[in-house]
C-alpha cells in the first residue's frame, strides 16, 4: 500500500476533471484498508471511497484522501433449487460481472449491462436501467466503518433501498467502505422486457428466442446508440434524477402540458422523464438545453439530462451549468430536479 501525495483525478472520474486529491490510495483487500485507516497520519484527513469515478463531479480539489477501491474476487458462496447466491469484491467493474452472470446463464442483471462503475458503488444509489434495479438481486453487504473500524454485514432491509437511493446516501453517508456485494441470482431466468426499447431492440434480432444473453445484447446496443461513450466524451450518466409527483400535481400539469412524458408508479404517483423536462427549457426563449454548450461544458445532444464535458471544462463550470439548468426547469414547471450525481 502506497500513498501518494497531489494526485491528479482526471483519470480517474469519467467527467475527466482535473481535481487534485491531497492523499491517494489504492486498496486491494480489507488487510490493506484496516492498515491505511490505523495509519496516523491519515486520522485526522476526511475521506473520500472512489470506485470508477462514474457518478462523481469533481466541484475543487480533494483536500483529503481518496480511497480507490479496486478489491477483486467472485465467489459463489450457496445455492438451492432457484438460485445462486454470489460475492463480488467491490472494486470489481460492474459490467464484467454482468458478463460473468451471462456467461454462465444466472438471471437478474441482465438489464443492468454496460452501467460503468464498479459492483462495490453499486448498492450506493441502487442503480436501475430498464425496469430493473439493483435491490432486485441483492443479497447483502459487507462494509468496513471508517470510524469505527468494524465491518458490518447489511441486509436489504438495512440498506433501506429507493429510487436511485439507498441509506449510505443518507444516514451513512460517507461512512463506510463497502467491501463486497453479495447477490441472489436466478438458475431459471425470468426475463423483464416492459420497456419499449428492449422489445424494439428485441425484434430486431432474427434470434427470437429470449434469453439472458439476447437481452443483455439488445441492452448493450441501445446503450451504445444513445449514451455518450466517456472514453469519448466526459460524462457521468443521468446528471439529475426523475421527479416523482402525486397524481394531481401531474394532471395540473398536463393541462398545460399535454405532451408531457410520465410512467405511472405503484403507488399512484407519476415518474415525469426528466430529460423530457430539460428538453423543454433553455438558457433563453426559443433555444434549448439539449445539444447546448457553453465553453466546454454542455448537455448532450441525444439526451439532455447528461451534462457533459467537451475537454476541458472544469466541475465548477458544469455545477453552474447544472443550477442554470435546474432554475429553468422551475421557472417554467415548478418542480424542483434533484442531483442524481455525487458533488464533491
Ligand atoms: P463512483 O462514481 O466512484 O462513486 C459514486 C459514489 O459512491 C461516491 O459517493 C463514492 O464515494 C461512493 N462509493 C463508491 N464506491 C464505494 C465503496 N466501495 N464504498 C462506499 N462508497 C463508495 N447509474 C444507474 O443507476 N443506471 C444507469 O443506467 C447508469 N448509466 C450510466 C451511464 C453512463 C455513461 C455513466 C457515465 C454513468 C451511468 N450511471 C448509471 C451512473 C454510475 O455508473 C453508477 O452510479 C455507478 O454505480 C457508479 O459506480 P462508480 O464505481 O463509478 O462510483
Ligand atoms: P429512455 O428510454 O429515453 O426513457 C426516459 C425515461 O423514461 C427513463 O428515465 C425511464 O425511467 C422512463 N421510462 C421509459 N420507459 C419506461 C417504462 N416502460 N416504464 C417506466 N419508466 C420508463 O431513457 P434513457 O435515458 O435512454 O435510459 C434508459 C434506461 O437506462 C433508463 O432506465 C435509465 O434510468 C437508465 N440510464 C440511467 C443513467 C444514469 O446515469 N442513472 C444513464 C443512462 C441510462 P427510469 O430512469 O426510472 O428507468
Amino acid at each position: 500500500m502506497k500513498v501518494q501525495e497531489n494526485i491528479s483525478l482526471k483519470s480517474f472520474n469519467t467527467f475527466g476533471i482535473d481535481s487534485i486529491a491531497k492523499f491517494f490510495v489504492a486498496i486491494k483487500s480489507v488487510e490493506g484498508l484496516k492498515e491505511l485507516l490505523f495509519l496516523q497520519s491519515m486520522r485526522k484527513e476526511t475521506k473520500l471511497v472512489l470506485g470508477g469515478g462514474s457518478n462523481i463531479l469533481f466541484t475543487k480539489n480533494y483536500n483529503g484522501l481518496v480511497i480507490k477501491n479496486e478489491i477483486a474476487g467472485i465467489e459463489t458462496i450457496k445455492e438451492d433449487a432457484e438460485y445462486i447466491y454470489v460475492k463480488v469484491g467491490a472494486g470489481v467493474n460492474w459490467h464484467s460481472f454482468v458478463l460473468h452472470c451471462i456467461e454462465h446463464n444466472w438471471g437478474g442483471v441482465e438489464n443492468l449491462a454496460l452501467i460503468p462503475g464498479t459492483v462495490g458503488a453499486a448498492p450506493i444509489q441502487n442503480i436501475g436501467a430498464y425496469g430493473v434495479e439493483l435491490k432486485n438481486v441483492f443479497f447483502s453487504l459487507e462494509a468496513f466503518e471508517i470510524n469505527e473500524k468494524v465491518v458490518h454485514n447489511f441486509s436489504l432491509n438495512d440498506c433501506a433501498f429507493g429510487y436511485r437511493d439507498s441509506v449510505f446516501k443518507n444516514k451513512f453517508k460517507n461512512q463506510f467502505v463497502i467491501l463486497s456485494t453479495s447477490f441472489r441470482l436466478r438458475k431459471f431466468p425470468i426475463f423483464n422486457i416492459e420497456y419499449g426499447a428492449i422489445q424494439q431492440e428485441l425484434e430486431k434480432n432474427a434470434e427470437k428466442k429470449l434469453s439472458v444473453k439476447t437481452i443483455c445484447q439488445a441492452v448493450i446496443n441501445i446503450r451504445k446508440s444513445k449514451l455518450p461513450d466517456p472514453e469519448i466524451i466526459g460524462n457521468a450518466g443521468s446528471f439529475f434524477k426523475n421527479p416523482e409527483i402525486s397524481s394531481e400535481e401531474f394532471e395540473k400539469l398536463k393541462v398545460l402540458f399535454p405532451t408531457i412524458v410520465s410512467y405511472e408508479l405503484a403507488n399512484g404517483n407519476k415518474k415525469l422523464a426528466a430529460g423530457w423536462l430539460v428538453e423543454q427549457c433553455g438558457p433563453n426563449a426559443g433555444v434549448t438545453w439539449k445539444g447546448y454548450r457553453v465553453g466546454d461544458a454542455g448537455c448532450h445532444e441525444k439526451q439532455a439530462l447528461v451534462l457533459v464535458n467537451h475537454g476541458n471544462s472544469n466541475g465548477k463550470e458544469i455545477y453552474n451549468l447544472s443550477e442554470a439548468v435546474l432554475e429553468t426547469v422551475y421557472q417554467k414547471f415548478g418542480i424542483t430536479l434533484e442531483r442524481e450525481v455525487n458533488i464533491f
